[in-house]
Parts: structure tokens; sequence; C-alpha cells
């Protein structure tokens, strides 16, 4: 077994892979030894706010005693048993709370082992829902540009084409419909015609369309974009009109982040088929939910197969369901509106500003979620580098450098974060202009 931590790295270089990276070039990466509220501890001694939550999961910070002990409680009992046949309370309660708190409607819970699948999941229902109808052609995607969904096949095709490569899997992957994305912002001026390429699409293809899929108000790994409301309003009509599901992808979006606690609920619509996951432990374990409403379920179970078709070996896993089942709670406990309204107001002053400087396009923030779109894609090694020498975990891709940080960061360690942003936005080589 390898020893010392430089001997450790290398070994990671040499065998693992991470995600989205080369095996011949890859970059180094840092080695956590371990984690505790919102700072991450290296075993190079440093330690570094983490400005991510992980990918938008840890909302309660890391080593948090309540899901700590939520998680031993269940353990004790036991940590897995089959779903099939077999179900236990940490899954029941999960339900009774999701189908409390998310929109309207939505009764029925399916769970899932990571948000690809549970899209993956939504996509089949979208599918079995229409052949239960006998409506035999519908069985394709309608979706916008610039969308992520997920890296597995169903879930990969209906993310944004070109981001996507998907000519590198052409033959393979399933061809769906692709509106633009909308061009207005969240709080500009609405204008019907950002809502021509969808309604031409649907006016078109509603035959050959199941479902529409999104994700509501917050365009997330495709490209960080805010959205208006009316547009996503607009969806839940022509899904209406042309006989086609909404399918609301609130995998990045949901408890909290974008300040509502499901960003469906700032243009007041409630979706066929909604998606979760990430934040849903807290980022403690992966877990994923698709839930739907009694029609889709009912629909779908009066079809030729009778059932649902899916059904994971780890599905409604037990200690991921007593994980959320705390986080949930800690949410509600914490006031989660009021930590993301706090957050918001300091990322608005604090970054807003930086839209002045000559390498900034465009600075955006909604909710616990900030985001500097630069005029050049940055070079990741160096200002990975950078922001680690500053204190700070802060993974840009492409253009965009944004924080999505936990919900219990205070205001110093935030103001850490923004500033470490405002300091390499003026450094030329973390750039490749
Ligand atoms: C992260 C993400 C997914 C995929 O979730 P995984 O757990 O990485 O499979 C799907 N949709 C959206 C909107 C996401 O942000």
């Amino acid at each position: 077994m390898v020893k010392n931590y430089t001997a450790i790295l290398m070994y990671d270089q040499e065998h693992l892979w991470h995600p989205y990276t080369s095996m011949n070039s890859p970059l180094p990466s840092y080695l956590v030894e371990h984690a505790d509220g919102v700072y991450l501890h290296l075993a190079s001694g440093e330690k570094v706010i983490d400005g991510m939550s992980s990918w938008w999961s840890v909302v309660h910070g890391y080593n948090h005693p309540v899901l700590n002990a939520a998680m031993k409680a269940q353990i004790d009992k036991f940590s897995h048993v089959m779903f099939g046949g077999l179900t236990h309370t940490p899954a029941i309660e999960l339900a009774e709370k999701l189908i409390s708190l998310t929109p309207q409607g939505l009764n029925k819970v399916f769970l899932a082992d990571s948000g690809s699948v549970a899209v993956e999941v939504a996509i089949k229902m979208a599918i079995q829902y229409q052949h239960s109808k006998r409506k035999l052609n519908k069985n394709k995607m309608l979706t916008i540009k610039n969308g992520y969904h997920g890296d597995t096949f169903a879930a990969m095709s209906v993310c944004d084409p070109v981001n996507g490569m998907h000519q590198l899997f052409s033959g393979f992957i399933t061809e769906n419909f692709f509106a633009d994305a909308p061009q207005i912002g969240f709080d500009q001026q609405w204008h019907e015609a950002d809502l021509d390429s969808l309604k031409q699409q649907f006016s078109d293809n509603h035959h050959h369309i199941a479902a529409l899929i999104l994700e509501p108000i917050v365009q997330g790994a495709g490209g960080m974009r805010f959205y208006h409301p009316e547009f996503l309003k607009a969806c839940r009509t022509l899904c209406d009109q042309y006989d086609v599901l909404l399918i609301a992808d609130e995998i990045a979006t949901g408890f909290g982040r974008s300040g509502k606690l499901f960003a469906c609920e700032h243009a007041d619509i409630s979706p066929d088929i909604l998606c979760l996951g990430k934040a849903l432990t807290g980022g403690y374990l992966t877990l994923a939910a698709t839930l739907c409403t009694d029609h889709v379920a009912t629909t779908i179970s009066e079809g030729e197969a009778g059932v649902f078709m899916h059904g994971p070996t780890f599905m409604g896993n037990p200690l991921a369901c007593a994980a959320a089942n705390a986080s949930l709670d800690l949410l509600i406990e914490n006031d989660w509106k009021n930590q993301v309204s706090n957050i918001e107001s300091q990322l608005n002053a604090e970054l807003l500003p930086l839209s002045k400087h000559d390498n900034v396009a465009n600075v955006r923030v909604l909710g616990a979620i900030g985001v500097i779109e630069a005029k050049y894609p940055v070079n990741m090694a160096i200002i990975q580098q950078k922001f680690v020498e500053l204190g700070v975990w802060i993974r840009p891709f492409g253009k965009l450098i944004y924080i999505m940080p936990p919900f219990v960061i205070n205001n110093t360690e935030l103001t850490k974060l923004t500033s470490a942003i405002a300091e390499v936005v003026q450094c030329a080589e973390v750039f490749n202009k």
C-alpha cells in the first residue's frame, strides 16, 4: 500500500479516473484528510472553505453531528435491505416529507440511486405514460439547449448537444428535439419572443413528444444561466395544450438553492414529474427521487406492462433515506429561507461590483448561487492552485467562476470566497486569452 502523501497522489493520477479527466495528462488532485463545517482540511496542511458545497449537495456543511447521529442510529438497525417485497420506515418517512414539501399534486415517489438515474426514471415514466394512452409515436423528449441532466445515455441525450459532444456517440445516443435556450434573464424585461423556438418545436413535433424536460429557472452545469419565470409558466401551458408531460429536473435547484424551496415555485407551476437529488441527503450519500402525479402513476399502471419497469438493487437505501430525513428536518430547523436570503444579499453586494472589471463579461446572483462569467476561459491548473493558496475551494469550468456555498456559511467565510474571486479575476495568468 502507498505510504506518504506524494506517493498517494501519484497513485491517484496513475490509476483513478476523476470526473471528466484525461488519463494521459491528468491535473493534480488535492488530498482531503478531513472535513468539518464549511472547511475541507487538506493533507498538505491547508484548510479551504468549500464554495461548491461538493457540487450543490453539502448544504449543512461537513461532519454534521445531527446527520452523523442519524446515520449511526440507522447503521445499528440495518444499512440495507432489498426494496422488492420489503419496506422500511426511513423510506416511508422520506416519501411523506417529499410529498408534503414539493409542489402540489406530486404524490408518488420513486427512490433512485443518483441524479442521472432519477432522470432515466423520469424519461421512462413519460414514455410508458404515452404508451399506456396508445400514443405510440410520442416517444421522444423535447428540451432546451444549454441543459444538463446527467451522464447516462438517456440523460445525456437531453443535455446540450454541443457541450455534451453528442457527435462522439452518434449512432448510439437517442436523438431528441431541442429548442433554443431562453435568452431573457431572471429579472430582465419579459418578451414573448423568447418562446418562439419552443412554440415552433411544439407545433411541428408534438405528435412525437412524450415530455418536455428542463431545469426550472437555473440551467446549471450547461452554463449557469438564470431565465425568466414567464418562460417556465409558458412551458406548463404549452405542455397542457399539446398533451406533453412536463418533467422538472430540480436535482441542482431543489431544497432552497434558488431562493425558493423548489425553483418551480418562482413560476407558481407544478410539473407532472419532478427529479430530485444532490442536496437531498445533505451531501452525505448518493440518493435521488423521481416524483409524479397520481394521474401519471395510474396511467402507467394501466398500461401493457401493468407495472413501472424499473427497480435498482439499492433502491430506497435505508442509510441514505435516514440521512435525507435528518437533512430535511435540519433545513426547516435552520430556516433555510433566511440562510439563503442572507447569502443572496451578501453575494449581490460583494460580487456585482466585479462586473466593471475588464476580464469579466457578466455577473449574476440568484438565491445562494453566484456566477462570474469571464470573457476568457480559465486555466484550470493555475486558477485552482491560486484559489487553494487563498484558502478557498472553487472549481470553475470554461469561462464560469461560480459558487454555491453551504447554507451554514457565515458572513466572514462568505467574504473570504468573494474576495478570493475578486482577486483572481484581476490576474492575467489565470485566463487563457
Ligand atoms: C448533477 C445533475 C444531474 C445528475 O446527477 P448525478 O447525481 O451526477 O447523476 C442531473 N440533473 C441536474 C440538473 C444536475 O445538476
